[in-house]
């Protein structure tokens, strides 16, 4: 028996090796990882520039604290909120923690308490992040959570104006619900969104953990709506596999967050940091961001050509590489017989098999990964 809590509903096999694209599990078997860790190693496993940042600071200073000053800190910062609507950044070691500074953050700042999600949405397991988060499933035998979120349904303006009063602090959301079936909403919901916390001074806080880092083509996808964010919080491709998230803020938020107000001992060490920045150098470069643009398109485009009038194909969408393709039915047995043949997914939400190559990944491979995924319709359409 394992010594394990079972939290989790693991595969059989395990992946010991990984260059780029490829995978392989103990015996050998080689696949192309269209997991890419949840949307973490973005560059790839084993990307010869991390690899590089991670062996030369860990031969010089791993961890500090913030007792002291932190160079790496510094400059990390300063890449992440360049050329954007936020001056600040916090770090911490994950997406949840990075959501618990947004939200410690927004209510101090406003003296209010009242935050709004969105139904579907998914924000993390911490008591602040699972309450946030719009999903019963993930709530389940915990109650009481945190009482100040309200829940109103996706991509509906009159809904969301509902719910706001004058306790309300901020509007938290995911630009495209990863989690919760890679929905993405119309551009009008967006626009709206944006005028409302504009007017009536309503704090924006977009969780960009999944959808950050170049992952839709942009560095934040956030970009893709001209939105004006006064928080946003980043995790998962931010260190490539190596633990670090952030949250970034407004200039005008600063004074509430002093010190003494918010902190943890990992975060922003200057091992993880410089791991980070090593990632940035690659991913923020807009030949790189617009690459990973028109590979997805690409990718979409042959997709669509193949399954879109497929009976067990309901919608194909996406930006970027953060791929969805709805199918009438559950997928888990797709995913199986697409990890039987070398292509490892990852569902979102029930009906969904979720796309996430590497942004390096090659128009071969994704030649192959389309070739692999249009099989799998056809066995499954002709065996039912
Ligand atoms: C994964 C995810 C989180 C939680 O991140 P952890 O690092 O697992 O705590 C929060 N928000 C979104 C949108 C995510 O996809």
């Amino acid at each position: 028996m394992s010594a394990l809590f079972p939290t989790y509903k693991r595969k059989k096999f395990q992946l010991v090796k990984g260059n780029g694209t490829v995978v392989f599990d103990e015996n050998n078997q080689r696949y192309l990882d269209f997991t890419s860790g949840i949307a973490v190693t973005n560059l790839g496993h084993c990307h010869p520039e991390v690899v590089s940042a991670i062996k030369e600071q860990s031969e010089k200073i791993w961890h500090t604290s913030n007792l002291f000053q932190i160079e790496q800190q510094e400059k990390l910062a300063e890449t992440l909120v360049k050329d954007s609507p936020l001056d600040l950044a916090f770090f911490c070691s994950s997406g949840a923690e990075a959501n618990e500074a947004a939200i410690k953050l927004a209510k101090k700042y406003t003296g209010k308490n009242k935050i709004i999600t969105f139904e579907n949405s998914f924000h993390g397991r911490t008591f602040g992040g699972m309450s946030a988060t719009g999903q019963q499933k993930i709530k389940e035998g915990y109650g009481p959570l945190v009482s100040e979120f309200v829940h109103v349904p996706w991509n509906d303006v009159e809904e969301l104006m509902k719910a706001i009063d004058e306790q309300t602090a901020a509007i938290m959301m995911e630009v495209f619900q990863g989690e919760g079936g890679l929905r993405i909403a119309d551009a009008p919901f967006y626009e709206a969104v944006k005028k409302i916390c504009d007017e009536q001074d309503i704090l924006l806080i977009i969780d960009e953990v999944q959808t950050g880092i170049g992952r839709t083509g942009k560095r934040y996808a956030f970009e893709h709506f001209n939105l004006n964010p006064d928080i946003i919080t980043l995790a998962k491709g931010l260190g490539n596999g190596f633990p670090i998230g952030a949250m970034l803020g407004k200039a005008k938020c600063k004074d509430a967050f002093g010190p003494g107000s918010h902190g943890t001992t990992f975060g922003g060490s200057p091992l993880a940091c410089a791991v980070s920045q090593s990632v940035l150098d690659v991913i923020f470069q807009d030949a790189f961001l617009s690459e990973v643009e028109e590979k997805g398109k690409q990718f979409m485009e042959t997709l669509a050509d193949s399954l879109q009038n497929h009976p067990l194909v309901k919608e194909i969408r996406g930006k970027g590489l953060l791929i969805g393709i709805e199918c009438e039915t559950p997928v888990v047995s797709y995913v199986e017989w697409l990890e039987e043949h070398g292509l490892l997914t990852v569902p979102a939400g029930e009906n969904v098999i979720r796309l996430l190559p590497p942004l390096t990944v090659s128009e071969e491979e994704l030649q192959m990964a389309a070739e692999i995924l249009k099989q799998m319709f056809e066995q499954f359409h002709t065996s039912s």
